[in-house]
């Protein structure tokens, strides 16, 4: 068993020591309780568990601190696959929702698995979702004076289960300020894929993102046989010449948990039941 989670990017990790450590900290705890919960469950389970605590911290732009759009309004994008139906699920542009992955894993029995603007959030409505405002102070007050958010916090989880089963989850507030209508590359499987051979869970900038089909082609290299490490640098090359923004958070069917930038620093942290790792 393995989980592996992300919080996005942070570039003042090296300026705001106690914000990294209160990253530091929040992704230790809900990479340990992950664990401790997919003891007990699937992947799939375990990936919307993680991903709706990320949701639930302030400290990441999901859920509960999602950026603030140009009009004013906050839309979250997330998404939810299965290694082994694989089948995606997922909602774009949701408004008024504690947690969007929740809806997003709603959404996985029916035909129409993916809903977009006002239909995602009158799904969620009408299925027990309460109203709920995801807005904080912070996130206010950057939109006020037009501030870049503090740095960028998309979340994500991987987990490998006790059948060897894959899942992955991520879920966004976006960029910050972005245009009504802009589609996040999270809950596409350029941002978030998985199949029986890999799952991959991404961060960065959505269109760089979508433009290098970052995640399905991460796997896609690793099912037609490329080691991890191969498949990640080949794909973060591809990256380069429109300098491309992203991170991204893996584990393969063998165990091996793996995680790229290609900027400073994407903040994440892996537990196999033995090492921690958190970022630096
Ligand atoms: N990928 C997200 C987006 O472009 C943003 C992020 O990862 O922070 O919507």
């Amino acid at each position: 068993m393995k989980v592996i989670i992300h919080g996005g990017f942070f570039s003042e990790s090296s300026t705001d020591i106690k914000t990294k450590t209160a990253k530091q900290e929040a992704l230790v705890s809900i990479v340990k309780a992950s664990y401790e919960y997919l003891k007990n469950h699937t992947a799939t389970e375990t990936v919307v568990y993680a991903v709706t605590l990320l949701e639930d911290s302030p400290l990441f732009n999901a859920g509960i601190g999602s950026q603030i759009q140009s009009d004013g309004q906050i839309r979250m994008s997330a998404a939810l696959m299965d290694g082994t139906t694989q089948k995606l699920s997922g909602v774009i542009n949701i408004q008024n929702v504690q947690n969007p992955i929740k809806v997003a894993e709603q959404l996985m029995p029916y035909d129409d698995r993916v809903l977009g603007g006002e239909g995602a959030t009158n799904f969620a409505h009408k299925n027990g979702f309460a109203e709920f405002s995801t807005e904080t102070p912070e996130r206010r007050a950057e939109f006020e004076n037009k501030l870049a958010a503090t740095g960028t916090g998309t979340v994500g989880c991987v987990a490998l289960d006790a059948d060897g089963k894959l899942a992955v989850a991520t879920s966004t507030g976006g960029k910050g300020f972005e245009m009504v209508g802009r589609i996040s590359d999270s809950a596409t499987v350029a941002g978030n894929y998985v199949n029986a051979h890999c799952g991959v869970s991404c961060t960065g900038v959505g269109e760089d993102i979508v433009s290098n089909a970052t995640a399905a082609k991460i796997v896609t290299r690793i099912t037609d046989g490329l080691p991890i490490a191969d498949a990640f640098e080949k794909t973060f090359a591809e990256l380069k010449p429109y300098d491309g923004f992203a991170g991204a958070i893996a584990i393969d069917a063998n165990g091996n948990i793996f995680h790229q930038d290609s900027h400073p620093s994407m903040v994440f942290a892996s537990f196999d039941g033995e090492n921690i790792v958190v970022f630096q």
